[in-house]
């Protein structure tokens, strides 16, 4: 299978309240960030040269932090280093509170073909608890300028199961998003994370989060109202209006594909090798000054491991997991081994045998973690 290439881009203006993804806030370091980028794109050339690429996917952090000019130069690095099929999705991460029409203008004129706009809420109120950056009104012109500026392949995240939210406020963003119908929806439930913001007031008892009863409702109803507008829910976060606009990088999380992550943070996986950055610009700058790579540690899977995430990942995913080759790569049969268990939640109404797939149901998505632990 083709890799996939991930580039964390450590910066962003502010804080999230929510946030536990690594960035700075403060800009100085762009221009070293970029040059130590390149040096590490040098120490991966030969390691994933024998696989092509098809994916380029710059998240972070606030990849629209960066000018066009740099995002420019980046991919021309990139595309000068490393092999891509022709047909490559590329996507960029963008923050409505950063950009404009022009912007997004130059960033389709550098083949970047899909967008993934981090929106969040459409709601005042949930986007100051939250401590966005953009208002409302901010994250609709973004919308509305990728649209303008030429992207047919826009992705837009959002996040429920605020503290206080009533299932009528998630409904409206829900309505709001459905009126542009964009190709790709992410639905995260939030996680208070406790290095945090949120995570410090959560534990101060500020607020409490909506309990598992009125979480299960937000998914179901989430997943209800997406396809019956025409939406594959195809992993328990995310809806495509068709399986050619699901995330194809982000597939390659879930199905061992390799994949190569550059930047500060960043993780990588080939073979049974998974290896991560630090998760310090600082340490990353001066790892890449004297030409060492930037890595914080690794690990070897082993074949039980690999087992066990091809599972929890299989099962997060609607595809499920073809028995045929779960039993060809690991020698072994789950329908024989674990026919008991199956017919329980089978019966349960949490997983179907679907064309000799081990598939999830909808309310089996919503618990999709433990349903791993069959
Ligand atoms: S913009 Fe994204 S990466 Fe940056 S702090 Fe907010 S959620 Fe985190």
């Amino acid at each position: 299978m083709p890799a996939g290439l991930y580039i964390h881009i450590p910066f962003c203006q502010k804080k999230c309240g929510y946030c536990n993804f690594y960035s700075v806030t403060s800009l100085a370091l762009i221009r070293e960030f970029i040059t130590a980028l390149y040096k590490e794109m040098e120490l991966y050339r030969r390691t994933f040269d024998s696989v092509p690429f098809d994916t380029i996917y710059l998240g972070g952090g606030s990849p629209s932090v960066l000018s066009a000019k740099q995002i420019q130069e980046i991919l021309n690095h990139v595309r000068n280093t490393f092999d891509f099929a022709a047909d490559s999705e590329i996507t960029i991460e963008i923050n409505p509170g950063d950009i404009d029409l022009l912007y997004l203008q130059d960033l389709r004129g550098l083949g970047i073909n899909r967008i993934n706009i981090g929106v969040q809420s459409f709601n005042e109120n949930i986007l100051k608890f939250l401590v966005r950056r953009h208002s409302r009104q901010a994250a609709l012109d973004a919308v509305a300028a990728a649209k303008r500026a030429g992207f047919d392949n826009i992705g837009i995240d959002l996040i429920y199961g605020i503290p206080g939210q009533a299932m009528t406020v998630w409904m409206e963003t829900l309505n709001a998003v459905l009126s542009f119908m964009p190709e790709h929806l992410s639905c995260y439930q939030l996680t208070i994370e406790p290095d945090t913001p949120l995570g410090k007031k959560s534990a101060e008892g500020e607020f409490v989060l909506p309990d598992n009863d009125m979480q299960y409702d937000f998914f179901m109803k989430t997943s209800e109202i997406l396809e019956a507008a025409g939406y594959v829910h195809y992993e328990v976060s995310n809806f495509a209006k068709d399986m050619d606009r699901a995330s194809r990088h982000n597939q390659k999380y879930w199905d061992h594909t390799p994949y190569l992550g550059l930047g500060p943070a960043a993780h990588s996986f080939q073979d049974n090798q998974r290896w991560w950055n630090h998760q310090s610009l600082e340490r990353y700058l001066e790892n890449l000054k004297v030409g060492t790579p930037p890595v914080e540690d690794s690990e070897t899977l082993t074949n039980e491991q690999l087992q066990l995430e091809t599972l929890l990942l299989g099962l997060r995913t609607k595809k499920g997991i073809n028995l045929e080759r779960y039993k060809e790569r690991f020698g072994r049969d789950l329908l024989k081994e674990k026919s008991n268990v199956i017919a329980d939640l089978d019966k349960a109404g949490l997983i179907k045998i679907e064309n000799g797939c081990l598939r999830p149901t909808p309310a089996g998505l919503a618990v999709a973690d433990s349903l791993s632990l069959i």
